[in-house]
């Protein structure tokens, strides 16, 4: 069971998401507010070294490390 945790970005309470196999993550927590503004801070950012990227950074915790914070690469939808 894993805590809960808000996102200090947006105040939105944090989703549980298993992480694909290879990655290795195992269930992380995840800001999937689309309005967050790390989240479309990460795009503005993204966009200017690559016009064609739509990725961007999600807030994310991984519960196996203590909570730490760290940006989940996700597809901008
Ligand atoms: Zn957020």
């Amino acid at each position: 069971m894993l805590e809960e945790h808000v996102c200090p970005h947006c105040g939105v309470k944090m989703e549980s998401w298993i992480g694909p196999p290879e990655s290795g993550w195992g269930e992380i927590l995840v800001c999937n507010n689309n309005e967050c503004v790390f989240y479309r801070g990460s795009q503005h950012d993204i966009r200017h070294k690559d016009e064609d990227s739509n990725l961007g950074c999600r807030y994310a915790l991984d519960p196996d490390n203590g909570y730490t914070a760290f940006n989940l690469l996700s597809w901008y939808k």
